[in-house]
């Protein structure tokens, strides 16, 4: 389908973060799995309930653009996804493979942020300001994710290399 308004690509970007937050819901969990610092496994626990959030935030937002919910499928996501899933596999000392993760999620945090910045700001543009709103509470806890990651690199990264 041609996209030929501003809002009908801001309609686009929000079908695309739609279908990225549910492949997290998939991945975080087995993230979560993947860890061995109880840190970093509660860390990725509390953001699967948080992108359920941003799951029920997207559909308000579809719902303010008077549109049904939709997925397209992201296929950054799915390479960053895939990714994550590569280090799960590989044979690591526990402390180097939470490392990797923690680096894993952090490039998951700022794909998002990137994305909710661009949709936050259409919305912004185009008059939507309670969906500017909603974008925006997405977009911050992404950012709260990511430096809360960052502080638990700052730990881990320190026993990783005293291997
Ligand atoms: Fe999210
Ligand atoms: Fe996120």
């Amino acid at each position: 389908m041609a996209i030929r308004t501003f809002e009908a690509l801001l309609v686009d970007e929000i079908k695309d973060l739609y279908d990225a937050e549910h492949q997290l819901t998939k991945a975080l969990p087995k993230m979560a799995k993947a860890a061995t610092s109880t840190d970093l496994k509660s860390a990725f626990a509390s953001h699967l309930q948080q992108t359920e959030g941003h799951i029920k935030r997207l559909e308000q937002v579809f719902e303010g653009l008077g549109k049904k919910p939709a997925r397209k499928p992201c296929a950054a996501m799915k390479g960053l996804v895939e990714e994550g899933s590569q280090i799960m596999e590989e044979e690591m000392d526990p402390d180097v493979k939470d490392a990797a993760l923690i680096g894993a999620a952090q490039r998951v945090e700022h794909y998002e942020m990137a994305g909710y910045g661009t949709v936050r700001t259409f919305a912004h543009l185009l008059g939507h300001h309670n969906l500017e709103t909603l974008l925006q509470e997405t977009l911050n806890e992404e950012a709260a994710t990511d430096e809360k990651l960052t502080g638990i690199a700052g730990r881990i990264n320190v026993k990783a290399m005293q291997h």
